[in-house]
């Protein structure tokens, strides 16, 4: 997988290295660098955002009392991040994938 960096903080740490005991051709050759970052092409990233799956109980989605019914099981899941339920798949499960189809986190947090 390609990672990617911020190219100001590439620029900046190039440029820490400028210093005046250099030689000039070592600052020449930082210059060239900050040059060449500044002018690559850059990507569209998107930060990553992270969620995790959080069960609810019945007794929140139905407005139930617990105590009434003698039970309170998880009724589903939501998405912390977008707070939109996980789906089923063909057997009845919810499918808690490692991102959510509805915003894309990634469902690590914990
Ligand atoms: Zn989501």
């Amino acid at each position: 997988m390609p990672e990617h960096i911020e190219r100001a903080a590439a620029v900046k740490i190039v440029l820490r290295q400028r210093k005046p005991t250099n030689s000039v051709a070592q600052n020449r050759m930082l210059s060239i660098i900050q040059h060449d970052l500044l002018t690559m092409c850059a990507t569209d990233v998107a930060p990553v955002v992270h969620g995790l799956w959080m069960p609810i109980r019945e007794s929140e989605m139905t407005g139930w009392d617990p105590a009434v019914a003698g039970r309170d099981p998880i009724g589903g899941y939501i998405c912390s991040a977008c707070k939109v339920e996980a789906v089923y798949d063909c057997n009845d499960e919810f499918v808690l994938s490692k991102y959510c189809p509805n915003c894309g986190a990634k469902m690590d947090n914990e």
